[in-house]
C-alpha cells in the first residue's frame, strides 16, 4: 500500500487499490476503495527513480530533497484536479 494516499473523503491512507493500469506519460493511474468509508477515487502515481537521481545531481542536492519537493507538487496537482472533476 502505497503511503501518502488519502481518502478525499475521510483522509484515511487505509485504501485498497481496485484497479490500476499504466498510462502512455509513465504514470500510473489507480482506482481506490477507501476501507474506512467506502468512498471511490482515483491517483495517479508517476514513476520516477532515475529522474529524482538525476535532478539531485544537477542541483547538488539530495534525492531526498527532490522527492520531497516532488510530494508537494503532486499534492498540489491532486488537489487542484480534485477541484475540476465531479464528485465521484
Ligand atoms: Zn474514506
Amino acid at each position: 500500500m502505497a503511503k501518502g494516499i488519502l481518502c478525499p473523503k475521510c483522509s484515511s491512507d487505509k485504501s485498497m487499490v481496485v484497479d490500476s493500469r499504466g498510462t502512455a506519460d509513465n504514470s500510473i493511474r489507480r482506482r481506490r476503495l477507501c476501507g474506512a468509508c467506502g468512498g471511490r477515487f482515483t491517483s495517479y502515481e508517476i514513476v520516477v527513480g532515475e529522474g529524482v537521481e538525476m535532478a539531485a545531481q544537477e542541483l547538488k542536492t539530495q534525492a531526498d530533497t527532490v522527492e520531497k519537493e516532488m510530494s508537494k507538487l503532486l499534492e498540489h496537482i491532486r488537489r487542484s484536479v480534485r477541484s475540476i472533476l465531479p464528485n465521484q
